[in-house]
C-alpha cells in the first residue's frame, strides 16, 4: 500500500510519537486528539477495516489495546477510557488502514463521545433478528 499514511507510520517510514511497538503493531499518539493521550493502535500490515483483519491479528490488536489502555490510564491518571474502531466513511473512518482509538476520559472534561439513546421497538427488534445472520 504505497500511499497509505498509516502503513508508513506503523512501519517507521514516517515518524510518530510511539508509546509501544512490537513486531505486528505500533501504538501512537493521535495528531487530532479528542482528549489528552488519545492514541491509535496500528497493525504494521495493511488491512482497510475490521472485516479484512485476520482473526488472529484482531485478537492480538485487542490484547495490545488492553495493554496500552492500562498504561494510558495509569500514566495519565485518567478516570476511564473508550476503545473505538470506525469502519467506513459513514461510521467516521477517514484513514482506510485498520486502527483502534484509545481515548482516555477525565471526570468533568471533554464529552468526546456520545449519542442520544433511542428506544428498541418490537418492530425493529424482530426485523433485526430476522435480517442479521452472524
Ligand atoms: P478515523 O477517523 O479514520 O477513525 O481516525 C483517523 C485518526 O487518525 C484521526 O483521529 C486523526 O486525527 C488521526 N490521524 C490522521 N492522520 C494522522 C497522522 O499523520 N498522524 C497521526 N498521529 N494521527 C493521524
Ligand atoms: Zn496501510
Amino acid at each position: 500500500m504505497g500511499d497509505c499514511i498509516f502503513c508508513k507510520i506503523a512501519n517507521g517510514e514516517i515518524p510518530a510519537a510511539t508509546l509501544y511497538e512490537d513486531e505486528d503493531f505500533r501504538v501512537i499518539l493521535d495528531l487530532g486528539p479528542g482528549s489528552k493521550g488519545h492514541s491509535l493502535v496500528l497493525p504494521k500490515a495493511h488491512y482497510a477495516n475490521i472485516y479484512e483483519m485476520p482473526d488472529e491479528l484482531l485478537g492480538k490488536a485487542m490484547a495490545v489495546a488492553k495493554k496500552a489502555a492500562a498504561g494510558l490510564v495509569k500514566g495519565l491518571e485518567a478516570d476511564g477510557l473508550n476503545v473505538i474502531q470506525n469502519n467506513g466513511l459513514t461510521a467516521g473512518q477517514t484513514v482506510f488502514h485498520f486502527h483502534m482509538h484509545l481515548i482516555p476520559r477525565y471526570e468533568g472534561k471533554e464529552e468526546v463521545i456520545g449519542w442520544t439513546p433511542g428506544t428498541l421497538t418490537d418492530e425493529d427488534k424482530e426485523e433485526i433478528l430476522a435480517k442479521v445472520k452472524i
